[in-house]
């Protein structure tokens, strides 16, 4: 029964961790040459790779809508998890490309492109916990790369409740027994939430703190993001 398995021992989590620090984050831009912007995100063990492509002319014609049609798609490789994953779409894979898409659109200048369309590929290379946040991040340096309008980065990040303690950004077997967990994202300098999905139970004080530790991090992720994009001009 989740929330049952022994995942903080003295005080730390079995990868070490307190329960408010984060894993290792890498973030890189530019890593695929053929994409009009690109990034790679790490958190741990969990790597996701972000391209996108556009915006270019979107046809056949009767599809075209007055502003940028952003198309977001998630998908986990088949070697990113311990049992491999067949490869292709699935059900998880159309949420998560949903939730990643509402996600980053609220940042997006959607009617400076009319008729346009923007192509957003998310793929996860490893996956330990955390996938849809990860993927948020590296998507959201991909389309600054890209030099696609935008109002702010979207900065993401997960916080969970494990062994009746609030922790910050799950692992696999966090986010795998917990009692609950929640993927928040935000446009940090606007102070705007755009994404906030949560399963599981919780007290209002608890979903009120873990508010403030998610926004707290992201805070933290953007200062990161942004040496990143300013490293690549340098
Ligand atoms: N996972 C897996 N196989 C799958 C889907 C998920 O091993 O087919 C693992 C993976 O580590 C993932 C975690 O379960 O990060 C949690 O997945 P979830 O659907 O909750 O989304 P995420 O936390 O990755 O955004």
């Amino acid at each position: 029964m989740k929330g049952n398995v022994e995942l903080i021992i003295d005080g730390k989590r079995l990868d070490g961790r307190k329960p408010l620090e984060m894993r290792e984050v890498e973030m890189k831009v530019n890593v695929v040459r053929n994409a009009d912007g690109s990034a790679y995100v790490r958190f741990g063990k969990t790597i996701a790779i972000a391209a996108v492509y556009g915006p270019t002319i979107l046809l056949p014609k009767h599809l075209q809508e007055d502003k940028l049609l952003v198309k977001v798609r998630y998908s986990m490789l088949p070697f990113s998890v311990d049992e491999r994953k067949s490869p292709g779409h699935d059900r998880r894979s159309i949420e998560l490309s949903k939730v990643i898409k509402n996600a980053l659109a609220p940042a997006i200048m959607l009617d400076e492109y009319p008729r346009a369309v923007l192509k957003v590929y998310v793929e996860i290379i490893q996956a330990d916990g955390s996938t849809r946040v990860t993927g948020t991040n590296a998507a959201s340096l991909a389309l600054a790369m890209a030099g696609v309008p935008m109002k702010d980065l979207v900065t993401a990040c997960s916080v969970g409740k494990i062994n009746d303690t609030i922790v910050l950004d799950l692992n696999g077997i966090e986010d795998n027994n917990s009692q609950a967990d929640m993927a928040f994202a935000m446009m940090p300098s606007k102070n705007r939430v755009t994404l906030w999905q949560m399963d599981g139970q919780l007290t209002k004080e608890e979903i009120k703190k873990m508010i403030k530790i998610a926004s707290d991090a992201c805070k933290k992720l953007y200062d990161m993001q942004k040496k990143a994009i300013r490293g690549a001009f340098k």
